[in-house]
């Protein structure tokens, strides 16, 4: 059974943060999903096509590990494997969040297979570093309609580096994750900067 108190509090943060992630205007037109673990087996995750800058609790809904719908008549993401991909190969992530940004959009067309980040003094937000002089090269995996098949190309590149703090879809946003709600938002918030600092620099050096 699934704890009601548990489920209103992560259904409460996830529509939080949807809406904050909306007045940044980084989940336009619907777009983007954003889930949270409630325990070893189950996730709460955005229903399809809700307008994230009006989300609320009636928003989330529960689906398992394997992607069978708990809650009756509703319809998760079309992007929910890639979530649960996430879930179930690292216990330690508790939440994973996905925007369409107009940076990470823009840049994901532009710079190849990775985008290199490096020497930024934000990128101290992620778990484990402790400095500014960090290099990331951050994935840059084609968009897929199927979305079985771009999970699995994801967790190739997770296996190769399990340390991967996020990646970007080309053409469609960026996917990061973090032990907490909060703990995803401030990855979601540091790669953001980070990907409007690439494209300011790029505008400016030509
Ligand atoms: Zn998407």
């Amino acid at each position: 059974m699934i704890n009601p108190t548990l489920l209103q509090r992560r259904s409460d943060e996830l529509a939080e943060v949807g809406r904050f992630c909306f007045s940044r205007g980084w989940l336009p037109a619907t777009s983007g999903n954003l889930s949270a673990r409630l325990d070893d087996r189950h996730v709460a995750i955005t229903v399809s096509g809700r307008h994230k800058g009006e989300l609320d609790a009636s928003g989330i809904m529960v689906v398992d590990l394997d992607g069978r719908v708990l809650s009756e008549g509703l319809r998760p993401s079309a992007e929910t494997e890639l979530h649960l991909m996430l879930y179930r190969r690292d216990p330690s992530i508790g939440a994973v969040l996905h925007t369409h940004s107009v940076h990470a959009t823009v840049l994901s067309r532009l710079v190849g297979d990775t985008l290199e980040l490096a020497d930024y003094e934000v990128m101290k937000a992620w778990p484990g570093v402790a400095t500014h002089a960090t290099r990331l090269a951050l994935p840059v995996f084609a968009n897929d309609q199927e979305i079985g098949r771009l999970a699995g190309r994801v967790e190739q590149a997770l296996r190769a580096d399990p340390s991967l703090p996020g990646y970007l879809i080309a053409g469609h946003g960026l996917y990061t994750w973090g032990a907490s709600v909060m703990d995803a938002r401030r990855h979601i918030e540091a790669f953001e900067f980070l990907l409007e600092c690439e494209t300011l620099t790029r505008r400016m050096t030509g």
